[in-house]
């Protein structure tokens, strides 16, 4: 049986997810053993357009990228969202918080008014067409990558934690940011990196985006008894875990 034909294309990002799938090293050997790269613009320079599996690393910024993004899915049987910024909108969502005109200052200075400067609010990629599998964080892990794709090709519905970054924490015995005074984003973020950030004494800045039910009540308890507001949750969550949408009309 001939393997799956899988394509990478990028939108909006700084492609360092397709970086991590590069840094794979020898475990892409693994990976090409179930799937045959047929476009993938970091690492090869052959460009195929008949495919089965799409892969989409990045966010949508501009409505050409939504005609391209409509044309990938109409030729791809699996289309599955790579990483943070596609799965989620990501960093990127951090545009739709401001003025369109603004963040487009705040970026570009004075060449802001250029027109191919000119982009819509951030979308993730199932705000445009329908997405089969996500790949989630910034970057995404390679394993669990590898581990979705493998699903994928076998017909079997990968499993991603539903439950939140503190019970993969705990299982580490990491002490806990909340007692080094810092806000981490562990109680509300969805598990499956292994609370990566957390076991390497950082906080989790909730890369994963929110996990299936989000225990508000817990994250406000431990908010209160380390005396933190929710207007202190509220701004870390701003990087990845709230999408408000700024009226750009
Ligand atoms: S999710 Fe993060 S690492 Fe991946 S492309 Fe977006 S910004 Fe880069
Ligand atoms: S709040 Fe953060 S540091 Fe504390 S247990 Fe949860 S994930 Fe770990
Ligand atoms: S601990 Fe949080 S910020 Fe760090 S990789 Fe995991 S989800 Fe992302």
């Amino acid at each position: 049986m001939s393997k799956p034909r899988l394509a990478l294309f990028d939108f909006a990002c700084c492609e360092g997810c397709q970086l991590q799938i590069v840094n794979m090293e020898e475990e892409i050997l693994d990976l090409i053993s179930v799937v045959h790269p047929v476009q993938w613009r970091e690492a090869m320079s052959e460009q195929s357009e008949e495919y089965d599996i799409a892969v989409i690393e990045g966010s949508i910024t501009r409505p050409e990228d939504e005609e391209r993004l409509r044309r990938i899915r109409e030729r791809s049987r699996f289309l599955i969202a790579l990483g943070s910024c596609a799965a989620t909108g990501g960093i990127n969502n951090l545009k739709n918080q401001l003025n369109l005109k603004e963040a487009q200052r705040i970026v570009y200075g004075d060449a802001a008014d250029m027109p191919h400067l000119d982009t819509d609010s951030t979308k993730s990629v199932d705000e445009v067409v329908l997405v089969d599998f996500k790949v989630l964080g910034c970057p995404i892990d390679q394993q669990e990558f590898a581990y979705i794709v493998r699903c994928l090709v076998l017909g079997k519905t990968p499993e991603i934690p539903t439950y939140p970054i503190c019970v993969e924490c705990k299982l580490q015995e990491n002490t806990c940011r909340y007692e080094h005074g810092e806000i981490c984003l562990g109680p509300i973020t969805r598990a499956g990196c292994g609370a990566r950030c957390p076991s390497q004494a950082t906080w989790c800045f909730g890369c994963r985006g929110l996990s299936d039910e989000p225990n508000v009540y817990a994250a406000r308890e431990v908010m209160d008894k380390y005396r933190k507001t929710p207007s202190d949750l509220e701004e870390r969550m701003a990087l990845f875990c709230s999408k408000p949408r700024y009226d750009h009309e």
